[in-house]
């Protein structure tokens, strides 16, 4: 067993991608001691700046044991998965076996060394076509992707484990997770990008030419889709109330993490152009496929059971924070072109 020097150790799978870093400084800044898995198949090593870095692949199940075997593991936060809805379509296979068959791993590593406590990244995705909005927890899951599908797989799963095992979960239902730290230490950055605020800003920055505005008759009032922009950081901080939930004995549960407010695309473009002062070319495109033009959730449930609220509830704050980190990390990029021809 972990002869390690602290007693009381979260494991953090996937916590150098974009929402995990930012749930590992959260978790830190608040006095919890850290490990990051991650097979930085999509996550960077420079956005794990606290607790420790271990890498590794849920794939290989003796990765886990390794970390298990070498830390005082109390609870786990499940991040790792791969996130691109078009391309799960394309390639179930690979949704599949790294979201749930990867996720099975780590559970069973989970219940041989006997951790029984788990925050699960869940999505919206699993809703499907919303029948109703905003969307609450009692709504039917009938997911349209394979992503979707998959995440449904995992709750599902956990309920059963939950009851068999006494697994302790929660599960978070993002809506469409968005800005960066305040303090600009981590943010956005995928690759590649597809999501609507850092492509906007790529626009902004000259990094690209325009947006694409995906649809512009869906039945809204502008025409263009409506989603919920929940700030990383409001994410970050339900998932340490989720954590302490179940620490205090809270039974397991699933729960919506929107911010309530829907904005469309191009009222999302318009306070990109206030909040950056640029132009920003918008071009009409046809619809993606899978889009519903309103997606907005309702998270009283969260705020009631978890006593969480989001602090960003205005796009212009939220818009600002990935703004500055837009910029800071456009230089960096920029500074390492430079450093490379030194
Ligand atoms: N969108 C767009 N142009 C883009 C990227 C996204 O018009 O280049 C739209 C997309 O159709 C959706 C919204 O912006 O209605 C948010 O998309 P994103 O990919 O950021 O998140 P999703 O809602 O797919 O999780």
């Amino acid at each position: 067993m972990s002869n390690y020097q602290y007693s009381n150790m979260i494991l953090i799978i996937g916590g150098a991608g974009y929402i995990g870093a930012h749930i590992n400084k959260q978790l830190s800044i608040n006095g919890y001691e850290t490990i990051v898995f991650d097979n930085l198949s999509y996550g960077y090593e420079s956005f794990v700046k606290w607790g420790i870095f271990e890498y590794g692949d849920l794939g290989n199940i003796n990765d886990i044991r390794k970390i298990f075997q070498k830390y005082p593991i109390t609870a786990v936060m499940q991040f790792a998965a791969f996130t691109y809805v078009g391309e799960s379509i394309k390639d179930p296979q690979k949704y599949y076996i790294n979201n749930v068959c990867n996720t099975l791993n780590l559970i069973k590593v989970m219940l041989e060394f006997n951790v029984k406590t788990l925050v699960f990244s869940s999505t919206c995705a699993t809703y499907g076509n919303p029948m109703e909005i905003p969307i609450t927890e009692t709504h039917p899951q009938n997911p349209i992707s394979p992503y979707g599908h998959g995440k449904l797989m995992v709750e599902t799963i956990l309920s059963d484990y939950s009851k068999a095992y006494n697994l302790k979960y929660v599960s978070l239902r993002y809506f469409n997770a968005a800005g960066a730290d305040p303090d600009c230490e981590i943010g956005e950055l995928h690759n590649p990008e597809t999501h609507l605020i850092p492509l906007i800003l790529d626009a902004a920055i000259g990094k690209r030419d325009n947006i694409k505005i995906f649809g512009t008759d869906y039945k809204t009032p502008d025409g263009t889709c409506i989603r919920d922009y929940i700030h990383v950081t409001d994410l970050a901080d339900a998932h340490l109330k989720a954590l302490q939930y179940l620490e205090n004995g809270g039974e397991s549960d699933n729960f919506n993490l929107g911010n309530g407010n829907g904005f469309s695309v191009l009222e999302v473009i318009e306070k990109s152009r206030e909040v950056t002062g640029e132009e920003i070319v918008a071009v009409e495109e046809k619809k993606r496929q899978g889009d519903p033009p309103i997606l907005v959730g309702s998270s009283n449930k969260a705020r009631n059971i978890l006593k969480w609220k989001p602090n960003y509830e205005d796009l212009q704050e939220i818009i600002v924070t990935a703004w500055n980190w837009h910029k800071k990390n456009m230089n960096l990029s920029k500074n390492m072109i430079i450093m490379a021809y030194i």
